[in-house]
């Protein structure tokens, strides 16, 4: 989930990253095709998928690329959505430069349209009333929000998730499964963004050094503290550039380790033994790393 509060108004969070210019001139190009429901090569087992395709059940279309199926209102917001779902499994796939996991199955993408109808699906499914997407056993529901033109990290954010949930299927600390999603679909959206033509670069936000949450409390919280949420985002992105950019092997050695819930510590000082001697080291030259540029960095909420 990526949580509104504090650091990105709400209303960017319903934004989506669309191409409304190039696909109104040619509704034919990449132009995703609407598949019957019952002609669909896969089921959804998730509960929440059946309870949000019986709001309004009349509206939804459905449609399926390579690695996903979609449920949709309106053909110009789910064709270029696609591709750019497409495009961000790709990014995270590589980034985790693991082979793809046996089997062929394909995430379920819902995207609502009506404010109304997600506000509905939020409580069936006990969302918190301020979330603009969210993933759950491997299925993305998101909501779109067509008075909004901005174009943000969001749908990477949540694509990033899913591939995570296909590859580590048992589950990854919540640091950094928010820390990643975030800190590859930044890089994402600046190359998506670059390769249209837009001049963008990944934006990572710094934190101050006294907002910092010690690394021992950060990786022991099981969900982000409703007090410092934009905190726990930040700095849980910038651990995980900074545990990456240390070593990018042994980061990736770290998180096959963690997804088999072994315990941070002795975990890491063991895979990146010669990089930190102690926790306390590590803690030292992460808390400066963690501040890098720390208040030049406002333009984050901008949608970039
Ligand atoms: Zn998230």
């Amino acid at each position: 989930m990526l949580f509104g509060s504090k650091f990105v108004p709400a209303s960017l969070l319903l934004a989506f990253s669309i191409l409304p210019a190039a696909f109104a001139q040619s509704p034919g190009l990449n132009a995703l095709a609407e598949v019957e429901f019952s002609r669909l090569s896969q089921r959804d087992p998730n509960p929440l998928g059946e309870k949000a395709l019986a709001i309004h059940p009349e509206q939804w279309k459905h449609g399926e690329t390579e690695h996903f199926i979609y449920h949709f209102v309106s053909g110009y917001v789910v064709s270029p959505l696609s591709v750019e779902a497409e495009f961000h499994y790709r990014v995270v796939a590589k980034e985790l430069q693991r082979a793809q996991p046996a089997g062929d199955t394909k995430s379920h993408i819902y995207i609502f349209e009506r404010p109304a109808d997600w506000q509905e699906f939020q409580k069936l499914g006990q969302l918190e009333p301020w979330t603009g997407g969210m993933h759950s056993q491997g299925s993305l529901f998101v909501v779109r929000n067509p008075a909004y033109k901005f174009t943000n990290n969001l749908l990477g954010h949540e694509i990033a998730h899913l591939v995570l949930h296909r590859f580590y299927s048992g589950g990854i600390p919540c640091w950094l499964d928010e820390g990643f999603a975030q800190y590859v679909s930044k890089g994402a959206h600046a190359s998506y963004q670059r390769a249209r033509g837009f001049n963008a670069k990944p934006h990572s936000q710094s934190v101050e050094v006294q907002e910092l949450i010690p690394i021992a409390a950060l990786v022991a919280m099981t969900h982000p503290p409703s007090d410092h949420v934009a905190t726990f985002y930040d700095e849980s992105e910038r651990f995980v550039r900074f545990l990456a950019s240390t070593d990018k092997a042994r980061f990736l050695s770290l998180l096959d380790a963690l997804a088999r819930h072994q315990p941070f510590d002795s975990t890491l000082l063991r895979i990146y033994a010669g990089d930190f001697a102690s926790a306390a080291m590590l803690e030292e030259k992460f808390r400066d790393y963690a501040a890098k540029d720390a208040g030049t960095s406002l333009q984050q909420a901008g949608g970039g």
